[in-house]
């Protein structure tokens, strides 16, 4: 099939905007006698007018032959091996034209067979991910109408939506993210296929998917996300105590209050993962230890935190495991709240920090909530003045909290 190439006149992608080393890598394996383009999210985004987060490369070249020709090139991944050409912290990732899938409406199982170019984009999501650029023309090539897409601001999948959905489930969290990312609209024959094959979800890894769902959390576009999630009735099969919470609390979602201020933050400076989780998870926990507040008994910081900890697992677990660092955080900024604003509502007169510098996490998620509930600043600002000098620069926070390594042992000759 002939593909479609548009001009720099009608692209207006100014060349300037690439990044220069992975110009220099396509420069370097079309001298060796390869095809390489720039391809996937790389070329969307700067359709899309955004600045892309990553270059990423499709080649003729295999992955040996890649590794042979740059010295900062390694070989990643078994399943679906391809180059990492390394400059400095930069990685350009270079993978080889792949043969598309059987159209078979099955799991996938193999991704390293070969192809052509065109079977590349065949192989790849959506027709918004699926364009070259080439930047010595300076032109852009379509093989699936993706260009038009773009234009047109509307995500439809290359090829048969239910297939690609139910040969990789991860695709439909992808959909949700691009549309809650960039604001697009769904093809119609997509988003039936979405519905028909929403509960395929957990067919898929758990592991891939979470790392979309954090992703997500940290991507300044996560209230949209879950919110798109709920919608389109992917939260339930994943995260059912989240959509039960959703359901009850469609006139004031304090989850969807509390990742909107989340989002504004993101967009000055990051948070920690386990800062963004404690803000998604913070609602239910507060529900459970109000209703059983209203049962009566004491509440010491130990039995809310067995509260936070089994919030976690009921939100997360049998589909998805945390990591253990992350679990643990997440526990502990979300018991921190309680530290700050006692349950019992009674007076803080010496505020004590903790020893743990994580407190200061705790804190940021603390300012989330007095964003949406001014009357809790007074208590912000009464264990900020008490924390000052007490840690090191939140930034920092990561860094100390980070066990020391451990010394290898030497053996004895
Ligand atoms: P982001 O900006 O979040 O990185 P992206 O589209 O670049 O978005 P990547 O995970 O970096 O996402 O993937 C790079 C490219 O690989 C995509 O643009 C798409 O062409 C292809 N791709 C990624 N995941 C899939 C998938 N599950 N199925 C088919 N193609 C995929
Ligand atoms: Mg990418």
């Amino acid at each position: 099939m002939q593909p479609k190439v548009y001009a720099l006149d009608e692209h207006q992608i100014p060349l300037g905007e690439i990044d220069p080393q992975a110009v220099y890598v396509i420069q370097k394996l079309r001298e060796a006698g390869h095809k390489a383009y720039l391809v996937g999210g790389g070329v969307r985004d700067l359709l899309l007018g955004q600045k892309p987060k990553d270059f990423d490369i499709s080649t003729s070249a295999r992955p040996e032959e890649v590794r042979n020709l740059f010295r900062n090139a390694i070989l990643i991944g078994r399943r679906f091996r391809l180059a990492h050409v390394r400059f400095g912290k930069k990685i350009i990732e270079v993978s080889t034209f792949r043969a598309g899938e059987t159209e078979a409406a099955d799991l996938i199982v193999r991704d390293n067979v070969w192809g052509s170019e065109e079977e590349d984009v065949l192989r790849r999501d959506f027709t918004i991910n699926g364009l070259y650029y080439d930047p010595s023309e300076q032109t852009v090539i379509d093989y699936v109408d993706g260009y038009t897409d773009v234009a047109k601001r509307l995500l439809r999948t290359i090829g048969q939506p239910s297939v690609r959905f139910v040969q990789d489930p991860v695709r439909m969290i992808r959909l949700i993210k691009f549309c809650a990312r960039f604001h697009l609209h769904i093809d119609a024959n997509t988003l039936e296929a979405l519905l028909d094959c929403k509960n395929e979800i957990v067919k898929s890894s758990s592991a891939r998917i979470l790392e979309e769902l954090l992703r997500m959390l940290e991507s300044g576009a996560s209230k949209a996300f879950f919110h798109l999630l709920q919608e389109y009735g992917l939260l339930r099969p994943l995260l059912p105590r989240l959509a039960e919470y959703c359901e009850e609390h469609v006139e004031q979602n304090e989850m969807l209050a509390l990742l909107c201020e989340a989002d504004a933050e993101v967009r000055k400076h990051p948070l920690d993962r386990s800062v963004l989780l404690a803000a998604l998870l913070f609602p239910l926990l507060r529900h459970r230890l109000l209703a059983r507040a209203k049962k009566g008994g004491s509440f010491h910081l130990g039995i809310i935190h067995e509260e936070a900890l089994d919030t976690i697992d009921q939100a997360f677990a049998p589909f998805f495991v945390l990591p253990r660092r992350l679990h643990a955080l997440t526990a502990f900024i979300l018991s921190s709240q309680f530290r700050i604003q006692p349950l019992d509502d009674r007076p803080i007169r010496h505020p004590r920090p903790p020893r743990d510098p994580a407190f200061l996490w705790a804190l940021q998620l603390f300012k989330l909530r007095a964003a949406i509930q001014p009357e809790l600043l007074p208590f912000y600002t009464l264990w900020t003045e008490a924390c000052y000098g007490q840690y090191p620069p939140v930034e920092q926070v990561a860094e100390e909290r980070r066990p020391p390594r451990r010394r290898r042992r030497r053996r004895p000759d």
